[in-house]
């Protein structure tokens, strides 16, 4: 369904049915469902509203990697120089869609100014934090929630096919290194050993040890089962619409099957997340950075560990017969439309480094995506001007990652206590 402009639709709005709610999470992707998880277990009453189904957004066909070692924020000094080169090859893993967009201009401009070495550094330890904490939540979450999703924590391998970005990919290592992520540099012949599926002319690669995988449509659909058990009410095909405020105080959320008088309002919309909050006056600087992935039957030898293919950027999950290769960053718009140019590029890519397997099929081709922010940094906080909502989105690359950690501190910040991970990098005041 299109997107429209709250005041566009207001008029549609029945009128009559008014209820009163604790908490009302919007979204129900990884982070709303993660973060009505964490609500109900400190005793709130939730409400989650998802204008679809639950996980039918950027949490359903991404690859699933649970990653710290992707805690390099996208703002690095190298980007620009590098998304330059890329743009004008239609089969390199990044686009920008041209287009007069003021809020692209903008993003554009506060991403440059990201691009330095010391904000790249902040930008690594607020995301390692982050990851870190969330990779722990996920051990405990999936045990004492009986979640069969796949879990596997053999780590990553990211791999190289060219000696600059084996250099380079070491280089990035190191840096994690020296933040405290344990990783070790492997030879070609090493890998091979690790992992048969790997092509014999590959020239290095960094194994990442505390990296893990997971099927995460079967995660979010089944937290989702376990949040209902629980208690939480989940309404599916309910679309927000728009707030009414008194003063600061968020007093109404409006939704097409009725309104809600909430305490407290979590905003986990992903890319749709700014839309919904424009008639709030706020400002979120996020762009939806459309990705591919596709899934298909594979035959060639059954990997172990989960992938990173590092110049043809593609995540590879190993699902069990099958296997899905992910990539492409396009800034598009709201446009999920699925370019078959760009998605052959992610499969050519993929042989480049994987032996045998005959599939390589883009039959079950999937897009989503990632609510992308200037610093790479999610977005997790209050915002002054509206004491009771809670921004959760932003999450980019490493949403699937960050869910459990979010979640927790959503919960957290509702329930005014101190965040157990407590940094202005992550506030929305940040861009205000
Ligand atoms: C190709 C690809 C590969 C990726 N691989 C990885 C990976 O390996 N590891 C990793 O950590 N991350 C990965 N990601 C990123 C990750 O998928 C996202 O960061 C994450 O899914 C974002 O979750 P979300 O809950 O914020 O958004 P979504 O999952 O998009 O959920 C938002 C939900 O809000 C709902 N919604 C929107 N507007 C309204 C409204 N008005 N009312 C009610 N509901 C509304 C939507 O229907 C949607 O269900 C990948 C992404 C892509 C595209």
């Amino acid at each position: 369904m299109p997107w429209k402009h709250p005041a566009d639709v207001r008029v549609a709005i029945p009128s009559t049915m008014s209820e009163k709610a604790d908490v009302i999470v919007i979204g129900g992707g990884v982070i709303g469902v993660c973060a009505a998880y964490y609500l109900q277990k400190t005793g709130r009453q939730v409400t989650l509203l998802e204008r679809s189904s639950i996980c039918s957004g950027s949490s359903q066909g991404n690859s699933g990697l649970i990653v710290p070692s992707h805690s390099i924020p996208l703002p690095t000094p190298g980007t620009v120089s590098q998304a330059l080169k890329w743009i004008l090859n239609p089969r390199s893993p990044f686009y920008v869609k041209p287009r007069f967009d003021p809020t692209l201009i903008s993003w554009l401009w506060q991403f440059r100014k990201n691009c330095t070495p010391e904000r790249m550094r902040l930008g690594v330890r607020t995301l390692l934090k982050l990851t870190r904490a969330s990779r722990d939540l996920y051990e405990e979450l999936i045990n004492e929630e009986k979640i069969d999703c796949n879990y596997q924590t053999t780590g990553l391998l990211m791999l190289y096919n060219t000696k600059q970005g084996y250099r380079e990919g070491i280089e990035e290592g190191h840096l994690m290194n020296e933040h405290g992520l344990p990783m070790e540099e492997k030879n070609a012949a090493e890998l091979i050993a690790m992992e048969p599926c790997i092509r014999s002319d590959i020239v290095g690669g960094v194994y990442y040890p505390e990296d893990a995988y997971l099927n995460p449509s079967n995660f979010v659909y089944q937290l989702g089962d376990r949040i209902r058990e629980k208690g939480v009410t989940v309404r599916e095909g309910v679309e927000v619409i728009g707030f009414d405020t008194n003063r600061s105080h968020i007093n109404t959320v409006v939704t097409t099957a009725g309104k809600y008088q909430p305490n407290h309002v979590v905003l986990a919309a992903g890319s749709w997340s700014p839309s919904l909050v424009k008639n709030l006056r706020l400002n979120l600087p996020i762009q939806p950075a459309k990705g591919y992935s596709v899934t298909f039957d594979w035959d060639g030898p059954t990997p172990k560990y989960g992938l990173i293919l590092g110049e043809a950027k593609v995540g590879v999950n190993p699902m069990g017969p099958k296997l899905r290769i992910a990539g492409t960053l396009e800034l598009a718009g709201l446009d999920l439309t699925i370019n078959s140019r760009r998605v052959n590029a992610v499969v050519q890519g993929a042989r480049r480094y994987l032996n045998g397997g005959t599939g390589f099929s883009t039959d079950n081709t999937w897009a989503g995506l990632r609510p992308t922010t200037p610093d790479g940094v999610p977005i997790i906080g209050r915002v002054p001007a509206h004491p009771n909502l809670v921004i959760a989105t932003g999450h980019a690359t490493i949403g699937m990652t960050l869910g459990p950690i979010t979640g927790k501190l959503v919960s957290e910040i509702v329930s005014g206590h101190q965040p157990s991970i407590n940094t202005p990098r992550i506030s929305p005041t940040r861009f205000q």
